[in-house]
């Protein structure tokens, strides 16, 4: 197969596009892609100092090579989850990533704020994930607002956003489907959230960091099956495999025509005050998320002790 542009033999072929590139060729498009992703939904310029969440997998390590290639200011970010060798070699990829490529890291230690997730699934009695969710949103915006970022990015593909769009589907959650998107704006005490790499399918980046010699982590994490999200993207490989074009064309037909009638109805938001532990946004009463899971992280320990 001829690489569509300049007739070289082609590495990569992508059957939603109906073309084939070769190496630089590919390049080019994956860079378009993101150009068109920030520009068409706004998601940052290059005034803004960007914090890119690193979990050294390839999507988040793919974007920061490539913020960094079109000169976005960017600086990574790191969460050590603390679980055993896995997040010991996720990090080492995330640090020699940076070091290689001469770009600044911050990397927080979950297990230095009392919240390693094994310490953190021992103290609860429901399911880890969705707390491990909510301690990684509140390192990202926390350590966004005290450093002075003006956004923060991370590496959800298409695939990752399509998934999640099929999953709020299926179960009519408005409240979800009225602010799903690749931008979630700024608001008091949150910074913005941009997701740069919503037009890129998980193959497209995955050849992007192969092409690019970018070393990454991958283990699963010992914690989650990951199984009903895996069921949904297979799906949804499935119908793009019959109908190329379709998983692009079911997100951005949700931008432009579902999101703005489900936030619409969701316009009577839920208030948001301080939490009084930490002083950060919070709708629950009085204690954030984190914090109680933080209370109950200390419960366990002194009745171990
Ligand atoms: P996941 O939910 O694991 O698919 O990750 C989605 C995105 O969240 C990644 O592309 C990263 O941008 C970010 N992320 C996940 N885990 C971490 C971590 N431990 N440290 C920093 N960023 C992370
Ligand atoms: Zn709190």
């Amino acid at each position: 197969m001829k690489c569509r542009i300049c007739k070289r033999e082609a590495r990569v072929a992508l059957k939603s596009h109906n073309t084939a590139f070769c190496e630089t060729c590919f390049l080019e498009f994956f860079s378009r892609q993101v150009s068109r992703a920030i520009e068409s939904q706004g998601l940052m310029t290059h005034d803004d100092r960007v914090l890119v969440a690193l979990s050294g997998g390839k999507d988040s390590l793919a974007l920061m090579h490539e913020l960094a290639r079109q000169g976005y200011h960017v600086t990574g970010l790191h969460l050590d989850l603390g679980i055993g060798k896995s997040s010991r070699l996720a990090r080492e990829a995330v640090e020699d990533f940076c070091h290689k490529e001469h770009l600044s890291l911050l990397v927080k230690d979950l297990a230095s704020e009392h919240l390693a997730i094994p310490g953190v699934k021992e103290a609860l009695r429901r399911p880890i994930c969705s707390a491990c969710g909510s301690i990684k949103r509140y390192y990202f915006n926390k350590v966004a607002m005290d450093e002075g970022f003006t956004v923060l990015a991370t590496g959800h593909n298409l695939d990752d956003e399509v998934a999640r769009l099929f999953s709020n589907t299926l179960r009519w959650d408005t409240c979800y489907l009225g602010q799903q998107g690749p931008r979630l704006e700024a608001e008091d005490g949150f910074v913005r959230k941009v997701k740069p790499l919503w037009r890129l399918t998980e193959y497209e980046t995955a050849n992007y960091a192969f092409l690019c010699n970018i070393q990454t982590h991958y283990a699963p994490c010992p914690f989650s099956s990951g199984a009903s999200f895996s069921v949904l993207k297979s799906l949804m490989q499935r119908l793009e495999f019959l109908m190329p074009g379709r998983k692009i064309d079911f997100y951005q037909g949700f931008l432009k025509r579902g999101r703005p009638v489900f936030a619409s109805l969701e316009a009577q938001r839920t208030t948001l005050h301080a939490c009084a532990q930490c002083g950060y946004p919070t709708s629950a009463d009085e204690l954030c998320q984190v914090c109680r899971i933080r209370e109950q992280v200390a419960k366990k320990r002194t009745n171990k002790a």
